[in-house]
């Protein structure tokens, strides 16, 4: 218990798994934490010094699955393991470290992570400034990113890594801890808080000169102003190297990246386009989504990094235009491709592979199935010699092969490497002397006592004795009951079953032993020779690393490409002007839950004639799809991919905002009029003349005026002070008007054709208005009973006649006319006040006698009976 409270001690935080023997025990408050987290029997030992003290036990064996649960609940668990032996260490008790912490940002077991996703473990540094210093690693692949973020864009950012988990300082945990709780994020991820100084810049630097055995930071990349890089990627390593005392030997310099190469996705705009998870909760799983449809990778390395691209496209023209070179290239290229896919479908996950040899938990078959993967490397750069674009040529010709290390691995390993060292017959024949000889002498100790059984049988004329083995009892010379009176005197019993003895004899006893020392010997010179061959390939893990790299960027173009030929996407021109064009674009996701053509391509421009849609149409005619449509087809342009249209001119924008109304948005449960009114202000303070603002119902969350004056309002601020090619959806016709008033503004509606009460949605996105909202027909195509809608349509028409009532129309001037309170009275559907309430407003009841209250009574009730029945006993005084 002394040692126990000691460990207990340096990590208060985390569940402590103390291993005894065979379990690994959770003691006092963890043993009631776990079993309250993980059903674990709680009990208490009756005597010792430990006696009352309450403990629950999981079995060695199944720690992984404990952990697996432990770390899904955002909980960490340090590892405490043995490490002397019991045997020799019995004068006291054994020594016990803990060897690793394990949290849900820095597992390694392949149970916990999932092969196509990346598992980031994220730090934001404190700055007195508007942007933090935010480190990000993945400790199972060795990626390590630094850059720095504006504090207004932080959710987006960490939203885009999905962090698993967060180290924030003490001085920002306060701000940070609600907004990570925003709604951007599936489910808030675990928030780590540690002390202000142990960000500091001096002392990050030097762990980072320490980690990565430098000695200066420009070594690293680093100028003299990153200081806030410095300290956010020195404390990352710093805590990194304390969860794991064996190091963290694998992970890569980091990488610095500067602002200015990636488009920021706010975490509104991620769920809206659905590019990785669909947006209503429950959902599961990549239906539904974008990269549902473009991962056609054939590499877990690929899988990931088509992830990253499609999180972060690029704003660099440059960049953009090579990716599309390749692609295009491997497109129109088919033996290329298909030669370039299925080189790549034979290779393992070398990245995941070579950060478990980097951290020395790599199996004898993990490093054999790197080896092999190596050696595709050679038949690549074949291939990408023939190829044409500069960045398949990059990634392939010229390129380290890596074949000494492909080399060494083959050489050194049998084809039989197992799982274990255990399982033996890990090294090749021919790579030891020493081990050649050992296997000889079991070989021929096991030879021998096979040919015992022969002899033996001669000897004592038993025809069906046996020599058998098994684990526990090891050699045996068996004899079945009936022959048990011709067993020699030389024979020692060791088992009896129910129809036969077991014996050993001295001579079998002897080469027994011989088999198990040579075969105690092999196994510490395999274990030492494997050792060795794992150190040699640790040493090379920044070139298996960047090798990885270039494979995942080669899956993913070819993805891309393969993507393209089979929906039949187009090459976007790509520029940095102003003007969006799409002729017969197509949404990428909802095209793929239809019948072959049964999607209707829509043509759409924005440029500076009209670079502003208000899309009007009745519910269910198709605007939420074009309008996502278009951001997609955007994103697509700027990750590098073909888009699906006919012919696409796409600028490169510096953002993209995608806001839906509230009521929309309600299956999420936390989306609130407040949230939408929120998101609208980001966006109003956020865009630039270079954005795509995608706006559906925004306003919905709240009664028509208040909808439409927003909406209005809004419209109006875009259009003057911002210039954002934008698209509005709309179920609120009266914003049509917008298009008459303001110059950069067009109308645009999806139509439908009306037959009697009936309409048909012919999803064609075409110039103008819709007149009218169809909600009631819509309505009848939902189910709603037929007297219903017909009372419905009743009450609209008079509405409708009320509302024809007179005035000037709010476009009729033809000049721009703010939406005072004037113009919006012109889509009242009521008058503002009842005459009846203006009476009451202008009574004082201290005045009136109870005789002349009661006649006012009926007087009232009278006009408003009138009033509302249309005829009747008029409305006297
Ligand atoms: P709205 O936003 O106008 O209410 P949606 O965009 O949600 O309408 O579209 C409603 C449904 O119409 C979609 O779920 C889809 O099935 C279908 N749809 C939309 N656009 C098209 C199209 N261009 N071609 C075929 N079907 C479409
Ligand atoms: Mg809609």
């Amino acid at each position: 218990m002394r040692q126990w409270r000691e460990m207990k001690g340096r990590h208060p935080d985390a569940l402590l798994f103390f291993r005894v023997g065979d379990f690994y025990e959770l003691f006092r408050e963890d043993a009631e934490e776990g079993a309250r987290l993980l059903g674990l029997t709680l009990t208490t030992r009756n005597n010792g010094a430990a006696a009352g003290v309450p403990l629950a036990g999981v079995p060695a064996k199944a720690l992984d699955d404990y952990l697996a649960r432990v770390i899904g609940l955002g909980r960490r668990a340090a590892i405490c393991e043995q490490v002397e032996d019991a045997v020799e260490g019995a004068k006291g008790i054994v020594r016990r470290e803990v060897v690793e912490t394990v949290t849900p940002g820095t597992v390694l077991e392949d149970t916990l992570l999932e092969a196509g996703r990346n598992n980031f473990l994220a730090l934001l540094s404190p700055a007195p400034g508007p942007s933090l210093g935010l480190a990000s690693a993945d400790l199972s692949t060795g990626e390590f990113v630094v850059e720095a973020v504006e504090t207004d864009l932080l959710e987006g950012e960490l939203g885009r890594l999905g962090a698993a988990e967060i180290v924030v300082p003490a001085s920002l945990e306060e701000a940070l801890a609600p907004r990570l709780a925003a709604p951007g994020f599936s489910s808030a991820p675990p928030l780590v808080v540690r002390e202000d100084w142990l960000f500091d810049e001096a002392a990050a630097g030097e762990d980072l000169l320490r980690h990565y055995r430098v000695h200066s930071l420009d070594g690293l990349g680093f100028e003299p102003e990153d200081g806030l890089l410095v300290s956010a990627a020195g404390a990352l390593v710093a805590y990194i190297s304390e969860l794991q005392p064996r190091g963290a030997g694998h992970l890569d310099r980091p990488r610095i990246r500067r602002s200015g190469t990636g488009m920021l996705l706010d975490g509104m705009t991620r769920r809206n386009l659905e590019l990785v998870e669909p947006l209503r909760a429950g959902d599961g799983g990549e239906a539904g989504t974008l990269i549902g449809v473009l991962d056609e990778t054939v590499t877990a390395m690929g899988a990931r990094m088509l992830r990253q691209w499609l999180l972060r496209p690029r704003l660099e023209a440059e960049r953009i235009g090579r990716r599309l070179e390749a692609v295009a290239e491997l497109a129109s290229n088919r033996e290329l491709r298909s030669g370039l896919r299925d080189r790549l479908g034979g290779i393992a996950d070398i990245e995941r592979l070579a950060a478990k040899v980097g951290s020395e938990r790599a199996a004898p078959r993990e490093l054999l199935a790197l080896g092999r993967s190596l050696e595709v490397l050679p038949g690549l750069e074949a291939l990408g010699r023939s190829a044409g674009s500069e960045a398949l040529r990059g990634a392939t010709v010229g390129r380290d092969l890596l074949e000494d290390v492909a080399g060494r691995i083959g050489e050194s390993l049998s084809e039989e490497a197992g799982a274990t060292l255990q399982d033996g017959g890990v090294i090749r024949p021919g790579v030891s002397e020493a081990l050649d000889e050992l296997r000889e002498v079991r070989d021929g100790a096991r030879g021998f006592i096979a040919s015992l059984q022969a002899r033996e049988r001669e000897r004592t004329g038993v025809g069906s004795l046996k020599v058998g083995f098994n684990r526990v009892f090891g050699y045996y010379l068996e004899v079945t009951r009936p022959n048990l009176d011709r067993v020699p005197d030389d024979y020692v019993r060791k088992q009896t079953l129910a129809n036969a003895e077991r014996y050993f004899t001295a001579e079998l006893k002897e080469w027994e032993e011989k088999i198990s020392g040579a075969e105690e010997a092999i196994l510490e010179l395999e274990t030492r020779l494997f050792g060795e061959l794992r150190s040699a390939v640790a040493a090379e893990v920044g070139r298996l690393q960047r090798a990885a790299r270039r494979i995942a960027r080669l899956d993913v173009l070819s993805t891309l490409a393969e993507v393209a030929v089979r929906r039949r996407y187009v090459r976007p021109e790509v520029h940095t002007g102003f003007g969006l064009s799409i002729r017969g674009g197509r949404h990428p996701v909802v095209e793929t839950m239809m019948p072959a053509e049964a999607f209707i391509p829509n043509d759409l421009v924005l440029d500076r004639s009209g670079w502003m849609v208000v899309l009007t149409g009745p519910n269910m005619a198709g605007k939420s799809t074009v309008l996502r449509q278009v951001g997609l087809i955007q994103l697509l342009a700027q990750i590098g991919s073909f888009v699906p249209a006919d012919e696409a001119r796409i600028p490169i924008s510096d953002r993209i905002f995608t806001r839906v109304g509230a009521s929309d948005n309600l299956a999420r449960g936390h989306s609130t009029f407040m949230v939408e009114m929120n998101e609208a202000a980001a966006i109003l303070s956020g865009a630039t003349d270079r954005s795509l603002v995608l706006l559906d119902e925004i306003g919905r969350g709240t009664s028509t005026y208040d909808g439409v004056s927003i909406a209005w309002a809004m419209t109006e601020h875009l259009h003057e002070k911002v210039g954002a090619k934008t698209i509005f959806a709309t179920h609120y016709h009266e914003l049509t008007q917008l298009g008459d008033l303001l110059g950069g503004v067009k109308n645009m509606t999806v139509t439908v054709r009306e037959s009697g009460e009936e309409i048909l949605f012919l999803r064609r996105l075409e110039s103008g208005g819709a007149d009218r909202s169809y909600g009631i027909q819509v309505a009848r195509l939902a189910g709603l009973p037929p007297p219903i809608i017909e009372r419905a349509f009743e009450l609209l028409d008079e509405l409708e006649g009320s509302h024809t009532g007179g005035g000037e129309g709010l476009g009729r001037s033809g000049r721009r006319r703010p939406a005072s309170a004037a113009a919006l009275e012109q889509l009242a559907l009521f008058p503002a006040e009842h005459p009846v309430i203006e009476r009451l407003g202008r009574l004082d009841p201290d005045e009136l006698t109870p005789r002349e209250a009661l006649a006012l009574l009926y007087s009232l009730t009278a006009e408003v009976a009138g009033r509302s029945g249309g005829s009747g006993s008029g409305g006297g005084g």
